[in-house]
């Protein structure tokens, strides 16, 4: 295909986190899913929105998801027009690009981070400016004015799990001539949160998904917090139909569930706390999480060789092979049972 365009022809593609055949028979600790359950009140909805014999599949969704906004709006004290709705927040960091960054203009994102911005500002064909991380999780050499139109901050950061403090996030923002967009996908496992700074910051927008937090990674759901000239840019660029009937009902079902979504927080936060200091008492380094896995580092600094004795005892977690990464690994907090799995067989690994 010669007519293909060339920064196309040139990416590599983005490689998710393997998903084993066999499911059941492995404790899956490698891409961040909930271990519990969505709120019954999902399966209740999704269920209704499908009506006998299916009979409601044959009309079109709601295209503006006025409801799901509408809830999202009062959960985080904001006016609907400062919200959208989306299929995965996956789909709104591609409409961000999309809609900031032209091609052959510059934007930003923090290394390590998530690395599915880089296949996104591939495909738009961007220039890409990648920001180290110093002792103190702090960017270096970021410039005092940062003239690229776009910079992604990954709060709490993936894979590492620390968090920006909000008055940091600030000043960031103050630097950027472009926008800064909050990556927040992992922020209800965390103390705090850049929302608030949203309407503070004329140019902050946040990102949160309902993968995680509220156990939805199946539904594909995620959303904006934005100023509304923001919202209404990415309303322009977006499928019109991006969200079925059945994601929007799932959405606000979760959504208006809260007591649900606080009693999960509770459990995997307190079982990441117990996970950690007994991975500290076995040799680890064990950055502290704000997110629902840690990163840690054998003794030995071999994470391959933990990795593979981990896999063969059919326990599937992340190991990245980058050079900034490879001395550790990334573990999702699953349930009580499965770390205390993952903890008896790393303490035979040694
Ligand atoms: C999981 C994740 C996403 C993607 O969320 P979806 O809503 O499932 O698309 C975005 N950013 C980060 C940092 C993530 O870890």
């Amino acid at each position: 295909m010669t007519t293909l365009r060339k920064n196309i022809a040139e990416m590599a593609a983005y490689v998710p986190g393997m998903q084993p055949e066999n499911e059941a028979e492995w404790v899956k600790l490698n891409t961040n899913e909930n271990p519990y359950p969505p709120s019954p009140d999902v399966a209740k909805a999704i269920l209704a929105e499908v009506g006998k014999d299916g009979a409601n599949l044959r009309k079109y969704p709601d295209a503006r998801s006025k409801k799901a906004r509408e809830i999202a709006a009062r959960l985080f004290k904001v006016d609907p027009a400062w919200v959208i709705m989306a299929n995965g927040s996956d789909e709104l960091l591609n409409n961000l690009i999309r809609a900031f960054v032209g091609e052959g203009e510059r934007m930003a994102f923090v290394h390590p981070s998530y690395s599915y911005y880089a296949t996104l500002s591939d495909i738009q064909g961007a220039q890409i400016d990648q920001f180290g991380l110093d002792d103190d999780f702090r960017l270096v050499d970021f410039p005092e004015r940062y003239s690229g139109k776009l910079l992604f901050l990954t709060s709490p950061n993936a894979p590492l799990g620390f968090r920006f403090p909000n008055d940091y996030i600030r000043k960031l923002a103050g630097r950027c001539d472009g926008v800064l967009v909050v990556d927040e996908a992992y922020s209800d496992f965390a103390d705090g949160s850049a929302m608030d700074l949203v309407e503070q910051c004329d140019n902050l927008i946040v990102t949160r998904t309902l993968s995680k937090s509220y156990s939805l990674a199946g539904m594909r759901l995620g959303l904006a917090v934005a100023r509304p000239e923001v919202i209404a840019a990415l309303d322009k660029i977006r499928d019109h139909y991006h969200l079925d009937r059945l994601a929007l009902v799932a959405a606000e079902a979760a959504l208006l569930d809260q007591d649900w979504l606080v009693e999960n927080l509770v459990k995997i936060r307190k079982t990441r706390e117990w996970f950690s200091s007994q991975l500290r008492e076995l040799g680890y380094r064990v950055i502290p999480s704000q997110a629902n896995f840690i990163f840690v580092t054998p003794p030995d600094l071999d994470a391959e060789r933990v990795y593979q004795g981990l896999f063969e005892r059919q326990i599937l977690v992340r190991y990245f092979t980058e050079p900034l990464l490879k001395h550790g690994l990334r573990i999702s907090i699953g349930t009580r049972e499965e770390m205390e799995t993952t903890l008896k067989a790393m303490t035979e690994i040694g």
